[in-house]
Order: structure tokens, then C-alpha cells, then sequence
């Protein structure tokens, strides 16, 4: 009997009649005969909800309180989906991420999964259950205190869980029918891929492609665990995340951020050791850079922007003002209305010209281009947020992209 780990999004559960139709979805898999372990998310916009809930109570930050209550919405769901599968006459148990095994690291809301110790999940499922698993979570196995592991962190508990029960499938239900070569809210003629690397995906994903969390796929790619995103409204084929694709195509997909804040530090004394000193401390802050880009020294100074997550805005803007003073910069300057937007595919790394395609396209959109960072395999700008659906769309027809290898 093959063991399939399944996973639902918050849509595929959003009110009692997906509940039920995502249990009888689960009760056909554990049918055929599978043994089956459900990871679920949150119900909806549950999460948003509570932490909505969070700053009306308080306007300070609470952080292992704050993943009290975000563990709050998988487990709701948990409890739901195994009523209904045990209402379907096979029994089913609930387990949070803790009950689970799921062993993270401490930091809350970020957290990290260390290691799964999954024996109540095998012990389920030899007693012929269906074992529900409350995706995003886990517990710091030090303090004993619950954790989250980020948004999104039900695919990341779903393709771990997979690798620690060695499972033959991995499959996340959601509300698109796969992977799109752009979101297909923002590219309504964009396309269902079939298969993308996990390099590619990994990429994608980076780049703000929500559909998949990032970390999601490096334990994909790491024990090699292929991921079938596919729609949870209808059984058609989804999107295939591997090691290898039958096609290698230039480009596979464009994704855009809109949650990155620009920083930028004027007129930084160009001198060995600057650079550090306004890094080392945004690191010892958590604070996660993304583009860094160093202008031309002149008269001996340089400005020096970079990109944040607007979560951390505040951290990171108290921590470059204070390093800006010591280093006595010219000034710090914020931009929050900025978007990332790249295109990724591992046919760049043999074919030429098409960081100049993409900037072409963007300069007859007259769009301009802030930030430009590369990786053998994805071109992204930073570009004014509100041109960001426009520069997608352009670049999707003028890329052509089709799914198919660019000629
Ligand atoms: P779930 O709740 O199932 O985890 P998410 O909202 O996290 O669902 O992810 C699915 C959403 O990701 C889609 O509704 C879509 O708008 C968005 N998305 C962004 N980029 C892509 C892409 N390239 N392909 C498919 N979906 C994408
Ligand atoms: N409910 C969490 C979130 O919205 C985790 C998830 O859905 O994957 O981010
Ligand atoms: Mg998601």
C-alpha cells in the first residue's frame, strides 16, 4: 500500500461544504487503497483574521503569544476534517504539529523544522487511520512552546512530513488548477505548467510566487521528494515540481513581490569595512536582505540600497539610521512602494540576450527599473509597485511565454 501525504489550503477549507468535499477527497485516496496523512491550513482568511484579531487587542509585538493564537486556526480545521472523515465511516485522527513530532527551532513565526519524529503519525496510521496533521506548526523542543514556521508553512510541514514517512506522494491541493507561468490573478491568460524544476520552482517561489513556500521546495529538492501542486476543486492533472523536466525552457515563469520596502543610505564613505558595518547588525537584528545594489563611488562616498521585507521595515530602518549616523552617511531614505518582478528558467543559463529582452520590454512600457539582480537561472527588477501588474503582463506576451522552450 502506497503512503500519500496530502495537504489543503486555506480556500480548499473554507467554509463546511469544502470541509466535507475535501474529506471525501481524503476517504477516495484512503480507498484505493492508500494510507493517507492530510496536513490542513487554516480555514480561509483564518489566519489574517486572527492576527487582524492580534492588533486590535495590542499594538505590541508578542511573539510567542502571537503563535498561541495563529496555531489556533489549522487546529479548528484539523478537528473539522477528521469529524467529516469519520462521518464518511473511516476513522481518522487529528494531531497538532506538536502531537505530530514536529521539532523546530525557537523562533517564533519564523520558525525552522529540525527534525520530525513522526511515531503517533505511523502509529495512526497502522491502526488503519486517516491522520490529519495542522499544517504551519510545530514546537521548539527546548522552552516547549509552540511555534509557526511562516506564511504559508502548511507546504513546508506537508513535503517534510512526506521525507520523514519516506511517502510515495506528496500532493498540495489548492485553488489553481498548478503552477502558472505568472499569477494567473494578475495574468488571466496565463498558463498551467507541467513540470518545473525544483531550482526553477525554488526560484519562483523566492520571487513572491505564493502558490509553493520556499522552503517548501528545498526539502523537495533536498530528499528528493517530487510535489504535485493540483486543484482541490477537480482531480485533473496539476503541476509536477521535480528534480529534472522533459523540457528545458528559457523561460518557465515570471513571479512579483510586492512585500519588499526599498532602504536606501546616502553617501556612505566608500571604505573597506562599510558595507559590514551596516549588514552585521541588520543580520544580528533578523533582518532578511534581499537586493543589495552599490552605486559608483564619487568623491569618495557611494549610496548603498537594499531591499527588506515590509515586516521588518521598522527594524531594519531604526538599525540603518543608527549605522548611517556612525558611518556619518548623508541620509537614509525609505520606499515601500516598490515591487520585485522576475523571470526565471533554466534554459538562462545557455541562452543569451535575454536580461536585454526583458529590459526592453520594460523600457517601451516605459517602466523604470530601480534595482537589477541576477542568478544563473532568474533576472529580477525592482520597479514602482503601483506599474507591477502592467510589467508582468508585458513581459508575459513578450516573452511568449507558452510552457514551451523560448526560440
Ligand atoms: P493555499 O491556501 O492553497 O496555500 P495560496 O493562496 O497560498 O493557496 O496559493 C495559491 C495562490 O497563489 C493562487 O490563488 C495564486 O493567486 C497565487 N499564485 C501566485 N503565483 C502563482 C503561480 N505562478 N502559479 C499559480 N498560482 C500562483
Ligand atoms: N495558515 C497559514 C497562512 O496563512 C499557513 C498556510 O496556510 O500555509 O500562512
Ligand atoms: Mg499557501
Amino acid at each position: 500500500m502506497a503512503l500519500v501525504v496530502q495537504k489543503y489550503g486555506g480556500t480548499s477549507v473554507a467554509d463546511a461544504d469544502r470541509i466535507c468535499s475535501v474529506a471525501r477527497r481524503i476517504v477516495d485516496t484512503y480507498s484505493e487503497p492508500n494510507d493517507v496523512v492530510a496536513v490542513v491550513s487554516a480555514m480561509g482568511t483564518g489566519t489574517d483574521d486572527l492576527i487582524a484579531l492580534a492588533e486590535a487587542v495590542s499594538d505590541r509585538s508578542h511573539p510567542r503569544e502571537m503563535d498561541m493564537l495563529l496555531t489556533a486556526g489549522e487546529r479548528v480545521t484539523m478537528a473539522l476534517v477528521a469529524m467529516a472523515i469519520q462521518d464518511l465511516g473511516v476513522p481518522a485522527t487529528s494531531l497538532t504539529g506538536s502531537q505530530a513530532g514536529i521539532l523546530t527551532t525557537g523562533r517564533h513565526g519564523r520558525a525552522e523544522i529540525v527534525e520530525i519524529r513522526a511515531n503517533r503519525v505511523r502509529e495512526g496510521l497502522d491502526e488503519g487511520k486517516v491522520v490529519i496533521v495542522a499544517g504551519f506548526q510545530g514546537v521548539d523542543p527546548d522552552s516547549k512552546d509552540v511555534t509557526t514556521l511562516g506564511r504559508g508553512g502548511s507546504d513546508a510541514t506537508a513535503v517534510a512530513l512526506a521525507a520523514a514517512l519516506s511517502a510515495d506522494r506528496c500532493e498540495i491541493y489548492t485553488d489553481v488548477d498548478g503552477v502558472f507561468t505568472a499569477d494567473p490573478r494578475v495574468v488571466p491568460g496565463a498558463l498551467k505548467i507541467d513540470e518545473v524544476s525544483f531550482e526553477e520552482m525554488l526560484e519562483l517561489a523566492s520571487g513572491g510566487a505564493g502558490v509553493l513556500m520556499p522552503r517548501s521546495v528545498e526539502f523537495g529538492r533536498r530528499f528528493g521528494i517530487p510535489i504535485h501542486v493540483r486543484s482541490s476543486f477537480h482531480d485533473g492533472e496539476g503541476t509536477w515540481v521535480k528534480e529534472e523536466t522533459m523540457e528545458q525552457a528559457v523561460v518557465r515563469g515570471i513571479a512579483h513581490d510586492i512585500s519588499e520596502a526599498k532602504l536606501t543610505v546616502y553617501r556612505v564613505p566608500d571604505t573597506p569595512g562599510v558595507a559590514a558595518s551596516l549588514f552585521e547588525p541588520l543580520a544580528d537584528a533578523g533582518v532578511t536582505i534581499d537586493m543589495i545594489v552599490q552605486n559608483v563611488s564619487q568623491e569618495g562616498s557611494t549610496d548603498i540600497s537594499f531591499t527588506v521585507p515590509l515586516a521588518m521595515l521598522d527594524v531594519a530602518e531604526e538599525v540603518t539610521k543608527t549605522v548611517a549616523e556612525d558611518v556619518n552617511a548623508g541620509g537614509v531614505s525609505t520606499d515601500r512602494e516598490i515591487a520585485k518582478v522576475s523571470i526565471v528558467g533554466i534554459g538562462m543559463k545557455t541562452e543569451s540576450g535575454i536580461a536585454s529582452r526583458m529590459f526592453r520590454i520594460l523600457a517601451d512600457h516605459d517602466i523604470n527599473i530601480q534595482m537589477i539582480s541576477t542568478s544563473p537561472i532568474r533576472i529580477s527588477c525592482v520597479i514602482a509597485e503601483d506599474r507591477v501588474s502592467e510589467a508582468v503582463s508585458a513581459l508575459h506576451a513578450g516573452l511568449e511565454l507558452d510552457g514551451e522552450a523560448l526560440q
